[in-house]
């Protein structure tokens, strides 16, 4: 298998650009990639699809290879649990059913959420618009780079901290599918799920090993395990949650540019696991550098 093996390493499976809450558009992010020296890198914006041409376009001027993928808005009761999708098609009627319903509830909840804080700080909802790009899926990172433009606070993750924290009182979830349809609606579209950072530190990871079966039973991959944001006791747990149900281990940066400290490679992916990925994968193909 590793004889026809088109990518190279490093592999890292987990970015997003200026299309979700990154802050480079995926062409930057992409170049981004190729200078830190990686050879394969995801695009896995929030419940978008649209930046894969324009990232595509420039992994192969920069000579990497683009993996196609998504990170799909989950949810179990109020925690909130993401599912990374990659080779997908992205013209899957009831996928983008999905994806738009929750991109629309997304903005509703952004809107009151920033009406609340409004009571409290100088805010308004033009504030959030001038942060975000147009069409992309909005979420508390453009409140909170609206709240540091206005000056409420120092940087993204002191908003996260501190307004936007759900013990703040101006937190609300939004409307995201159970993991369990989200994964069978990956699997319906030819794509290949992977949980997202399963053990950071919510009592979620907990809650989703009780349903690790059904999940595996509906066409699980694989678990995100080398995450910066995963407890080393949680990913001791998973591995061997993931060895009794089959499932593959990824890691990857979850890089979103200015946003956030993570560095593109910070952890990557084996490539036997991407092999096994792309064999998986039936929905779309990965972008590979021109054939030398
Ligand atoms: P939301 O899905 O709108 O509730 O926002 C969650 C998103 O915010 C996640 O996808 C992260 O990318 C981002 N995020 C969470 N914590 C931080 C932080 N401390 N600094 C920057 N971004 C963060
Ligand atoms: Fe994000
Ligand atoms: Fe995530
Ligand atoms: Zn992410």
């Amino acid at each position: 298998m590793s004889s026809d093996r088109r990518f190279r390493g490093p592999i890292d499976l987990h970015t997003h650009s200026r299309v979700s809450d990154g802050t480079e558009s995926p062409s930057e992010l992409v170049t981004a990639a190729a200078v830190a020296g990686l050879g394969t890198v995801a695009l896995t914006d929030h419940d978008s699809t649209a930046g894969w041409a324009e990232a595509g376009v420039a992994a192969v001027e920069n000579g990497i290879t683009l993996i196609p993928g998504m990170e799909l808005s989950t949810r179990v009761g109020w925690a909130s649990v993401h599912l990374l999708a990659y080779l997908f098609d992205p013209a899957d009627a009831a996928l983008l059913a999905e994806t738009e319903r929750i991109r629309v509830a997304r903005l509703l909840r952004a809107e009151e959420m920033v009406e609340r804080i409004g009571h409290d700080y100088a805010l308004d909802w033009d504030d959030v618009l001038g942060q975000t790009n147009p069409g992309a899926t909005v979420g508390r990172p453009h409140i909170a780079d609206a709240l540091v433009a206005r000056g409420h606070a120092l940087d993204r993750s002191a908003a996260f901290a501190g307004i936007l924290h759900w013990k703040a009182g101006y937190y609300q979830p939004h409307y995201a599918p159970d993991p369990l349809l989200g994964i069978q609606l990956v699997v319906a579209a030819g794509g290949v799920p992977v949980i997202a950072h399963p053990a950071t530190r919510s009592r979620t990871d907990v809650e989703l090993e009780s349903r690790m079966a059904a999940y595996a039973d509906a066409g699980l991959f694989g678990l995100e395990i080398d995450h910066r944001e995963n407890t080393d006791e949680g990913k001791e747990r998973l591995r061997r949650v993931a060895e009794r149900y089959g499932l593959r281990l990824t890691g990857s940066s979850d890089y979103h540019g200015a946003g956030k400290p993570n560095r593109l490679g910070e952890n990557t992916t084996a490539p036997e696991v991407l092999d096994a990925l792309i064999e998986r994968g039936t929905g779309s193909a990965p972008v590979y550098p021109a054939a030398r």
